[in-house]
């Protein structure tokens, strides 16, 4: 018989407990977890709003038999007889943020006897997440420039070998702090790190960060002179989009890079960095096009390159959103090539 490793019996636990709607795991009420309080409420509100309800568990489990052939009920799940019905967190709510009444695999009880699969009733959607305004006061002291790198050092190793959400145990290789000019003007917010960007370590660094590249050298700067970063700096599995726990824990570091680097101008790359840096739940194109704030910066909101890759078409609406970004800082953008 096949022996499962241990890493991927101690993931299906994982996962077992968030399709249970547990996040405990993050260590969310223990004191000792340096959080800002106001972010700790956030989070004490989406465990709440994500808690198990309703938990009815098939006479088997109830005996302790196993479910999804590893872990077995918790004793918050024990309550009342009856049908099997479990109301379980949606993921991520990334829009359209619908969700839908699910079924569970039918696999996981493959003998005769046993009991039929739970079916899993969907909760109510995530709720709306807080502003990165709302979940921290934005500082009036803008750091000198002389001390921002020991600032963005600081915050690097408060991260550390960061198991603060479950993308710590998602096979990620690399954290991916953020890179770039730590007195830049321009700010790049992304989603989360791909495949590359987990092997190296920094930000757009494949295919999706070649074309950021193309992009900011269209607006006149080399790369050099921005700073990128994401909502959450680990990769997600398969690149799905954060949860609302992984990227509510995550946001706390990302709010102190703004601080440190203190932009003029920010620019959301996709629907979820606009969703976590503003607070919003909105489609891409409502925010496009109008100028939004965050952490004292203007921000502005446009497609993500990876989106633009697989949507070419959309690369002409995304360079009238990069247009009024360079409107605002006063850049001319790349000179043409001077002609033989
Ligand atoms: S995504 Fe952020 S909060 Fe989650 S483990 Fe990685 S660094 Fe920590």
């Amino acid at each position: 018989m096949m022996s499962v490793p241990p890493e991927q019996q101690l993931r299906a636990y994982v996962d077992y407990l968030r399709d249970m709607g547990i996040y405990d795991l993050y260590r969310r009420d223990d004191p000792s977890v340096p959080l800002p309080e106001s972010l700790r409420a956030a989070l004490t509100a989406a465990k709440s709003a994500t808690s198990v309800q309703n938990v009815v568990v098939p006479a088997r489990a109830q005996a302790g038999a196993p479910v999804r052939g590893a872990a077995t009920v918790s004793p918050r799940a024990s309550a009342p007889p009856a049908a099997a019905s479990v109301r379980a967190s949606a993921s991520a709510f990334a829009p359209p943020a619908v969700p839908t009444p699910a079924t569970a695999p039918t696999n996981y009880f493959p003998s005769d006897d046993a009991p039929p699969p739970m079916s899993v009733e969907m909760s109510a959607p995530m709720p709306k997440p807080k502003s990165f305004d709302a979940l921290v006061p934005v500082p009036s002291l803008v750091l000198p420039a002389a001390e921002r790198s020991a600032a963005m050092e600081k915050v690097r190793a408060e991260i550390g070998d960061c198991t603060r959400c479950p993308l710590a145990y998602g096979g990620r290789h690399k954290i991916v702090f953020g890179d770039g000019d730590l007195s830049a003007r321009l700010m790049f917010v992304g989603e989360g790190p791909g495949a590359d960007e987990d092997e190296s370590g920094l930000p757009f660094v494949g295919k999706a960060g070649q074309l950021l590249n193309n992009m900011i050298g269209a607006m006149g700067l080399p790369r050099e002179q921005v700073y990128i970063a994401n909502i959450v700096k680990c990769r997600p599995p398969a690149n799905r989009t954060p949860e609302y726990v992984e990227a509510t824990t995550c946001s706390q570091f990302l709010i102190q890079q703004i601080d440190v680097v203190k932009p003029q101008v920010i620019v959301a790359l996709g629907a979820t960095a606009a969703t976590y840096l503003l607070g919003v739940k909105q489609s891409l194109a409502s925010l496009r096009g109008s100028w939004h704030e965050a952490r004292g910066a203007k921000v502005a909101v446009t497609y993500h390159p990876a989106f633009l890759l697989r949507d070419p078409r959309q690369k002409g609406e995304a360079w009238k959103d990069l247009q009024r970004v360079m409107g605002e800082l006063g850049l001319q953008g790349a000179r043409p090539k001077p002609t033989a």
